[in-house]
């Protein structure tokens, strides 16, 4: 039994969700103590509740101590079981991140699966639908599973009521994926969306992107969208010849539109002028596949803490070389394997 400390190094949500995602994969158990103790209310919230739920369906598992608020969960899975399956977090809670806990056993499961998610599609910290289906899986499915995504309807904090349907057709196996150039950017372009709330929110937020990314007519939008409640997203695309990047931004009480456009437009700049294929988040999230795949590489910006922690829960479950060095200023190069 593998023994996880919940409170080392980024001390998240993202210390639970890897452990289940790898346990499922490799059938190890584990158990985790001080969930989430660094975060301001520790402890199992709804959306993590129903992460180990998702675990515990998909992988006929045993488990304890997943209660609300509960910082110790022992969970001990048998048998993937691809096919239907529907998880509701009831909240506004993220579904990707729900997805991203079975996601990795279902890649390479024994057979398709369908799954129905329903909670938050675009919340703040947290992959928005629209990163997973533009840049994740697009990465994945090049090693070799095919992974399809549908937004059925938004879902934002604090409401929810958004859905996401996924297929999943595996692979044998997952081929390693390497990814050092960026290569010429082909397109890029922004989206804001409002949800019951005005659409000037949205005009004004693309205002600011195209004046400070110097973006055409024809390559933004300001869309409406329905949901349960309010809610407002501000989405920008870098499509590159080797990679694709999803920068986000959330509308809150009290933020003016500019000051959330301003942020996301300033994240994506920074993206293109370091010149490098991954992201600072798709690096955390790619880590796992190319983990399991026993092979790969890319570069990206300098590493965060929610890298640093992965690869620490990673190297616990599985035997592979993971280095990271700086390869130039603001430039990382993370390779697994030999
Ligand atoms: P945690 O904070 O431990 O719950 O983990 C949050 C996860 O969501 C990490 O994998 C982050 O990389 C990911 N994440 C947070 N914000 C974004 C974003 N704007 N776009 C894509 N992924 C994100």
């Amino acid at each position: 039994m593998i023994a996880i400390d919940g409170s080392f190094g980024e001390g998240g949500g993202q210390i639970l969700r890897t452990s289940l995602a790898l346990s499922l994969v490799t059938g190890t158990p584990f158990r985790i103590e001080n969930i989430r103790a660094g975060r301001k209310k520790p402890g199992l919230r709804r959306q993590h509740l129903t992460a180990v739920k998702a675990a515990t369906e998909v992988g006929d598992a045993e488990m304890r101590g997943a209660e609300l608020g509960s910082q110790d969960l022992t969970f001990s899975p048998s048998q993937i079981s691809p096919g239907r399956h529907h998880f509701s977090i009831g909240t506004a809670g993220s579904c990707t991140l729900v997805l991203q806990t079975v996601l990795p056993a279902l890649l390479t499961a024994g057979g398709n699966s369908e799954l129905t998610l329903e909670g938050g599609t675009h919340n703040p910290f947290a992959p928005p639908f629209d990163f997973l289906a533009r840049t994740f899986l697009p990465l994945v499915n090049t090693m070799g599973p095919n992974v399809t995504m549908k937004l059925r309807r938004h879902g934002f904090y604090p409401a929810g009521g958004g859905r996401i349907d996924v297929a999943i057709e595996p692979a044998k196996r997952l081929a390693p994926l390497h990814l050092l150039e960026r290569g010429d950017v082909v397109r890029w372009s922004a989206r804001a969306l409002v949800a019951n709330l005005p659409l000037k929110i949205a005009e004004r937020e693309i205002r600011v992107i195209q004046k400070r990314l110097a973006l055409d007519d024809r390559a933004v939008s300001a869309e409406p969208v329905s949901s349960d409640g309010p809610g407002n997203a501000v989405l920008i695309e870098v499509k590159s010849e080797h990679a694709a990047e999803l920068f986000s931004g959330f509308g809150q009480r009290g933020v003016p539109a500019e000051k959330v456009a301003r942020g996301v437009a300033d994240e994506a700049a920074r993206y293109l002028a370091a010149n490098v294929p991954v992201g600072e988040h798709l690096a955390d999230q790619l880590l796992i596949p190319i983990a399991l795949a026993g092979g790969g590489s890319f570069r990206t910006l300098p590493l965060t803490d929610h890298t640093r922690t992965n690869i620490d829960v990673i190297r616990k479950f599985l035997d592979v070389r993971i280095a990271a060095r700086e390869v130039g200023q603001g430039t990382w190069e993370i390779r697994v394997g030999s």
